[in-house]
């Protein structure tokens, strides 16, 4: 017999919602997720900002046109969506998501802060989890590395991240991402356990 688990018809086909600071890792753990885990629906974001080297429309992101992405906010196509850094429009198409639901996969959107927020409202019933640098030296570090950005857009993001830090509380999980594998086996393992009786779930920290 197979390890137990949620009884049938009791399994949540459950939404989480995966947010943390700039550069804590986000992307790259539900990169992880993708690969080793098909069955878990990933939402594919809309945004405004140009794609980077590598990124494919419909697979990384929807690209869209300012136009484009206020047409689909307005028409009320979209979950969440929000301003990021001050800079492009970033927004979660709602169609997908809950035919993702309604066929019972787990489901999981990579979301800023404000979005997470956003969702809070309209689905509290989704687990909000908050993926949490070792340390902000460590997040400095990873934001530096990657490279990608100018050093005004780097500023931006350093400030944003400090806000996003101190939003941990708001958050039923923590995962902190000390290595990606693991912060992604933990995120899944989230997504398919059976939800805690109470709303606040125990962190997930190894200190
Ligand atoms: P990047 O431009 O580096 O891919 O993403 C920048 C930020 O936008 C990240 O913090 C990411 O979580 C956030 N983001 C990506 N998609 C969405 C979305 O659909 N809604 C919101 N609110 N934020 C998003």
């Amino acid at each position: 017999m197979a390890e137990a688990g949620p009884a049938e018809g009791e399994t949540p086909s459950r939404l989480v919602v995966l947010a943390g600071p700039t550069a804590v890792g986000k992307g790259t753990v539900t990169a992880a997720v993708r690969e080793r885990h098909p069955e878990v629906w990933i939402s594919v974001s809309a945004t405004t900002r140009a794609p980077r080297p590598g990124e494919e429309h419909g697979v990384h992101y929807w690209f869209v046109s300012d136009e484009e992405f206020d047409r689909m906010a307005t028409a009320g196509e979209l979950l969440e969506w929000a301003v990021v850094h001050g800079v492009a429009k970033y927004g979660t198409p709602r169609g997908p998501v809950e035919e993702a639901l309604a066929a019972g996969r787990p489901a999981m959107l990579e979301i800023d802060l404000q979005g997470a927020r956003q969702v809070r409202e309209t689905m509290p019933e989704a687990l909000f989890v908050f993926l949490k640098p070792p340390s902000w030296d460590e997040l400095v570090r990873r934001l530096v590395g990657r490279g990608t950005e100018t050093q005004e857009e780097r500023e931006r993001r350093l400030e944003t991240a400090r806000d996003e830090l101190a939003a941990e509380a708001e958050f039923d999980v923590t995962i902190v991402n000390r290595e990606i594998h693991a912060a992604a086996e933990e995120l899944v393992t989230l997504m398919t356990a059976p939800p805690a009786s109470g709303r606040r779930a125990p962190t997930i920290d190894d200190q």
